[in-house]
Order: structure tokens, then sequence, then C-alpha cells
């Protein structure tokens, strides 16, 4: 291993509440790895500055969260395909001065509902709520499970409205019915997977939605981690089925992991770990 492959972070504002480093520690113990990752608080009007330095210490790569994931993806000269569409980075790579910029996000929501929680995308009505870059970055992987139907809304309709035009094309490569909704009128229909990507709860505010947009057989996620939702706790007072962004957090580290290292971790076992503590 060389020196610029021993070094990573995340860099986010706020960062302090990160489970990150946490787990790209577990999973390079558990493959043997000997790197260090940590969290760094960059300042706003600064994540280029943060980055130049990072590189220029020889850093391999760095994870990006809220809000520096739009930044990340100019910063980036190459990009996967999932980041392009997106238009927004996760996950930097740094290799012999060049930067690649990549989005797991899709694949760590994708994975945690398919493999970890048994949830069946295809051919299934989809509720997508939020409109901000989460949502944005798991569209893609959504679409190309091939739901039946994938509904946008957001708190400002028009947001969604711009996604479903940029997403029209993939919708219909995947023979998807993308379409809009404005939240008020949710309750008149019914969706087997409603997925919660706005940040409402992460500023304690109520999200205004009708208690029967959930039902028996239906399952509530929410992308938020850590304590129980307004979202989460009103899908259950109707009996879905519910969990939380968790899974989606460790999963989309291991994608991480996976383009850094070219090891594919156990994500299991951390999923049980962050759950007990
Ligand atoms: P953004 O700031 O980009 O977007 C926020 C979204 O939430 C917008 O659609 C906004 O609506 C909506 N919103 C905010 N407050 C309210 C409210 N009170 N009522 C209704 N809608 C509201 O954030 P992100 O998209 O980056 O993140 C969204 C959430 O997803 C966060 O909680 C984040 O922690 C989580 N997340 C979890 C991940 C995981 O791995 N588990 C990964 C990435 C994100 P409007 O457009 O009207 O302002």
């Amino acid at each position: 291993m060389t020196e610029a492959q021993k070094h990573f972070a995340v860099i986010g504002h706020p960062i302090n509440h990160s489970l990150s480093p946490k787990i790209h520690t577990y999973f390079a113990k558990e493959a043997g790895l000997a790197i260090s990752y940590e969290a760094i608080l960059s300042p706003l009007d600064k994540f280029n500055e943060t980055l130049h330095t990072l590189m220029q210490k020889h850093y391999g790569g760095i994870n990006v969260t809220l809000p520096f994931k739009k930044e990340a993806y100019l910063f980036s000269q190459h990009h996967s395909k999932e980041a392009k569409i997106a238009e927004a980075v996760n996950t930097l790579v740094f290799k012999s001065g060049e930067v690649t910029g990549h989005n797991t996000d899709g694949l760590g929501l994708v994975g945690d509902l398919t493999f970890n929680l048994k949830v069946t995308l295809h051919q299934k009505k989809i509720l997508l709520m939020g409109a901000g870059g989460a949502a944005e970055g798991v569209i893609y992987s959504l679409l190309e499970n091939k739901p039946l139907q994938l509904t946008l809304t957001n708190r400002t309709i028009e947001k969604s409205m711009a996604i479903k035009h940029k997403m029209d094309e993939y919708a219909e490569k995947f023979h998807v019915d993308l379409n809009v909704i404005e939240i008020k009128k949710l309750a008149h229909h019914y969706y087997d997977v409603i997925i919660n990507a706005t940040s409402a709860s992460l500023h304690e505010s109520e999200l205004h939605i009708d208690d029967k947009v959930f039902h028996t057989g239906s399952f509530a996620y929410d992308m938020m981690y850590g304590k129980e939702t307004y979202f989460i706790k009103k899908a259950k007072s109707q009996h879905a089925k519910t969990s939380d962004g968790l899974g989606m957090l460790v999963e989309q580290a291991a994608e991480a992991f996976y383009i850094w290292h070219g090891i594919k971790p156990d994500t299991k076992s951390v999923i049980d770990l962050l759950s007990a503590s």
C-alpha cells in the first residue's frame, strides 16, 4: 500500500455527528488494512481549499457530506455515471493529481432496501419525498430497479418538476411511470414503498403528510437515522413496516470502501453494531 492509499476522511459542515470514521475504521480492521480515516470540518466558503490541502498531503480519497456534494461534483474532473446524472458527489478519488467523483447514495439505499430489508422494488409503486441532494442522488438507482411507478413530491413542488424533467429519459429507458404530485394530494393514492428524503426531522420540523398515505402493506423508509422521526411514528401508527436510514449509511460507505480499496466489506456486522449502540 502506498502513502496515498493510507489516508482518508469525510468532510462536512457540521461533521461531529458523522459515523463514517467509525464505519470505515471497522471495515479496514476487518479487511486487515492499515488506513487512517478522520472527520474534517471545512469552513463553508473554503471547501476547495480544504480539498487542495488534503491532495497535497497525499490523501487517497474523501467522502463528502452536507452541504458540499454539489461543490464536490464541480471539483471533480471525471465522474461516475451516477455522479454525472445526480450532479452530486459523495466520494472522491485522488489519483496521480486527478480527481474522480462518485455518488454511492443510490446504491446504498437500494442495497439496504433490497438486500438487507428484502423490500421488492421491481413493478412496485414508490413514493419519494424530497427534492434535495439525497433525493436526486438516489433516483437513477431506483429507476434502474424498474418499479412500476416512481412518484416525486416535495414542499417546493417546482424542484420535483425540474428533477422529473431531467430524469424523464431514464424513466423511459427503464419503462417507469415517473410523475410528480403535491404533498396534499397524496392521501388519494396507494404506494408500496414510501421514502422520506427530506431533512424535516433534522430541523425538528413536522412533515405534513396525511396518515392515509401509509397502509398495513406499505414500507416506510426514512433516510434519517438515530432517532424515531415523525415520519416513522406516523407510518407505525398505520401499521406500515418501517426502517430508518442507518443501513443506507453503511451500504453507501461500503460502496465507497470498494471504490478505494477494491474490497467489498461485510455490512451486516457494522449495521448490527451501530444499531446496538
Ligand atoms: P437538502 O438540504 O439538500 O434537501 C432537503 C429537502 O428536505 C428538501 O427537499 C426540502 O424541501 C425538504 N424539507 C426540509 N424541511 C422540510 C419540512 N419541514 N417539510 C417538508 N420538507 C422539508 O438535504 P439532503 O437531500 O442532502 O438530505 C435529506 C435527508 O437525507 C437528511 O436528513 C440527511 O441526513 C438524509 N441523508 C441520509 C443518508 C443516509 O445515508 N442515510 C445519505 C444522505 C442524506 P424544499 O425543497 O421545499 O426546501
